[in-house]
Order: C-alpha cells, then sequence, then structure tokens
C-alpha cells in the first residue's frame, strides 16, 4: 500500500499532540513512577472525571469500546434465545457484543435524515423473546432517546446506548449515555477524546449494575482471587487513563471546534449552486451534535466525488460501507439484500468529509472549493 501525502487528511492528531506534548509526558512519567498500570487511582480519577462530564452517577473503565458493549450486555444477563434490536448501519462492535453471546442481533432501519435507528421499525422488531434495544449515537449526533426510552419502558426492555461516537452530544440537555440503563464510550485514538491505545468506559446511574460491571471486568472477581462468576479481562491501562485526563479538559473546546466547521460547511452547501444534489447533516432541535464525522449524502455521485477529492489530495471516507446485516458473518440471520433500504441506501450515498477541530480555515476553503469544482 502506498502512503499517500494528503492535503487535507480526514483526521490528523498531530497539532493536538505537539500542542499537549509536555503535559502528555508528565502524566505518562507519573504512572511510569506510579508503577501502577492497570486500573488503580489514576483510572478512578478519569471514572469520576467522565461521569462528571456526561452527567451519570458512576462510570467503569475497561480495555475498549467493543468490550464496554460486551460488558454491559453480560451485567444485563443477555445469553442464547435472547433478542436484542440495533441498527445493521454501525461499527461492527454493536451486533458483534450481541452475537458473542449467543444472543441474536435483530435490525431494525434508520431514519434516512438522521442515520440512527428508526424508534418505528424498532417497535415492529419486538417480540417476546426481546431483552434490549441498542440504538448508536452515529457520527456523535443522539438517536430519538425520547421515543426510545418511550418504547424500553412499555415494552420492559433495557436501553443500551452505544455512545462511542458521542461523549458529549446531548438532546434536551442529557449526555449521550446517560439518559438510558447504561451508556458505552470508546477512547479508540481516532474517537473525539482518544487516547494512546485502546480504551473504553461505560456510564451508568444504577448502583448494583455500577459493583457486577467492575467485578465483570476483572474476571468475576469482587476480590482477588475469589470468583463470584465468569467474567472477562477488560482493564483500563494507568497511562491511557493519564493521557485521556490530560485530554478531557479540552475536549469541549474541541467539541466547539468541530461544530465550528461543519457550520461553515453546512452553510456553503445550503448556499451554493452546486449543479448536484447534496445532503449536509440534519440536525434535530434541542440536539447537541459533537460531528464525530460530518457526513454528507450524495445521491448517484458519491463514489465519483470521493474520487474527485482523493485526486485533489483531500482523504473522504465511507461510514459504512457495507451494513451489518450483510456481512457474511451475519449470513444465518437470513437478512437479504433490500432487508434494510435505507441502511443500504446510506451505504451507497454517505460520505464523511475532514471535520476536526485542526482543520483550518484554508484547509477546509480548499475542500470547499474542490467540492464546489465537483461536475458530475
Ligand atoms: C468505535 C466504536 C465502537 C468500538 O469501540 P472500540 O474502542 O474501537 O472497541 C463501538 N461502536 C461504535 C459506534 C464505534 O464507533
Amino acid at each position: 500500500m502506498t502512503t499517500i501525502k494528503w492535503k487535507v487528511p480526514l483526521l490528523d492528531l498531530g497539532p493536538q499532540h505537539r500542542a499537549l506534548r509536555a503535559e502528555l509526558r508528565a502524566a505518562v512519567e507519573r504512572v511510569l513512577d506510579s508503577q501502577r498500570f492497570v486500573l488503580g487511582p489514576e483510572v478512578e480519577a478519569l471514572e469520576r472525571e467522565v461521569a462528571q462530564y456526561s452527567q451519570t452517577r458512576f462510570a467503569v473503565g475497561c480495555a475498549s469500546g467493543s468490550d464496554a458493549l460486551l460488558l454491559a450486555l453480560m451485567a444485563l444477563d443477555i445469553k442464547a434465545g435472547d433478542e436484542v434490536i440495533t441498527t445493521p448501519f454501525s461499527f461492527f462492535a454493536t451486533a458483534g457484543a450481541i452475537a458473542r453471546l449467543g444472543a441474536r442481533p435483530v435490525f431494525a432501519d434508520i431514519d434516512p435524515r438522521t442515520y440512527t435507528l428508526d424508534v418505528s421499525r424498532a417497535e415492529a422488531a419486538v417480540t417476546a423473546r426481546t431483552r434490549a434495544i441498542i440504538p448508536v449515537h452515529l457520527y456523535g449526533q443522539c438517536a430519538d432517546m425520547d421515543a426510545l426510552l418511550d418504547l424500553s419502558r412499555v415494552k420492559g426492555l433495557s436501553l443500551v446506548e452505544d455512545a462511542a461516537q458521542a461523549i458529549g452530544a446531548k438532546m434536551g440537555g442529557r449526555c449521550a449515555g446517560s439518559m438510558g440503563l447504561v451508556g458505552c464510550l470508546s477512547f479508540y485514538p481516532s474517537k473525539n477524546l482518544g487516547g494512546a491505545g485502546d480504551g473504553g468506559m461505560l456510564l451508568t446511574s444504577d448502583e448494583d449494575l455500577r459493583d457486577r460491571l467492575r467485578r465483570l471486568r476483572v474476571h468475576g472477581g469482587a476480590s482477588e482471587y475469589h470468583h463470584d462468576e465468569v467474567g472477562i479481562n477488560s482493564r483500563l491501562d494507568a497511562l491511557q487513563a493519564a493521557v485521556l485526563r490530560v485530554k478531557l479538559r479540552l475536549l469541549e473546546h474541541w467539541s466547539e471546534g468541530r461544530r465550528k466547521r461543519a457550520a461553515r460547511y453546512t452553510n456553503f452547501f445550503r448556499e451554493a449552486d452546486l449543479g448536484f444534489e447534496l445532503s449536509p447533516p440534519f440536525t434535530p432541535p434541542d440536539t447537541l451534535h459533537i460531528f464525530h464525522q460530518y457526513v454528507i449524502r450524495v445521491p448517484g455521485y458519491r463514489d465519483a466525488l470521493m474520487k474527485h477529492l482523493l485526486q485533489s489530495g483531500i482523504e473522504s471516507r465511507v461510514y459504512y460501507p457495507v451494513p451489518l446485516h450483510l456481512q457474511p458473518c451475519f449470513k444465518y440471520l437470513g437478512c437479504e439484500r433490500g432487508a434494510f433500504p435505507e441502511a443500504e441506501r446510506a451505504a451507497l450515498e454517505t460520505l464523511a468529509l475532514p471535520c476536526y477541530p485542526e482543520l483550518t480555515d484554508e484547509q477546509q476553503e480548499y475542500v470547499l472549493a474542490r467540492v464546489g469544482s465537483f461536475r458530475p
């Protein structure tokens, strides 16, 4: 594979790390000196700070966002024979966690405007075996949580939020990951709050659930070498926690930077006479989007636009090119092409453009000019 020298990459962590170099080094050295590398005081401090930031009573660190989803479902005793409803338009981990426990992922199509779970479709998918629903706050925007909370209450289902892309996003003043029974965060390096490696966290305000999650992440033992149940090894490193604590202090500022750049794109796309159809992201009222990705819809010309940008040295990307119900590993679920038309259409029509807080005005102007010069 040849490495492309992008004029505008989709994400560049360089400027953010250069600006924080001294603080990050001090944090890493503090952990090295402490000799406490796994869980411990640094992780506990991050758990308190993230819980406060996300408006939940508790937070439980773990090894990744994928594990956060798995641990959440384990804590709810999801098992073979159970059904869990989720979106087919997400990162693999959302459905993977369900299948990993022997339960059945049941997909419901997305709302074509927000790309998040269509609640009426989710409702239609409920059966006597349904135990939980996992909405995904895709690209940094909350799913329709009021309707999902109503649905889960009426049907007696647990609501697990996949907030891996949405730390600090809000809906009606409430934080992503704090509205359901449990919320799952990822600190993968490219997420809005990214570590220097893998990391994840669970958010909950339920004390019993917090205790169970704390046990499950250390092989099911409340104290060392005593195991009440079979858990997994999924602990957060102190080095990651120390790095994340430095970065958490800047997260609001960075999210603001992303929103500003998103607004600039959207204003341009609304006003410019492009000569082809391009829909900017739709943000329902009373929601705070954190623009983990800035995703446009370009019916018919997505791939051509992507190629045009590539030739201009601008990186763009498709999240996600293959909906989950069409993944080979889920063939056994028996969903044919056409089963979830909106997810399938989104996979063909959407494109993420560079929208990170350090994207310069010149870079963004260049992207706008190149999109403007595209002729189908
Ligand atoms: C990143 C992501 C995950 C998984 O997080 P990891 O830390 O990479 O394991 C889960 N769900 C969604 C929607 C994600 O974007």
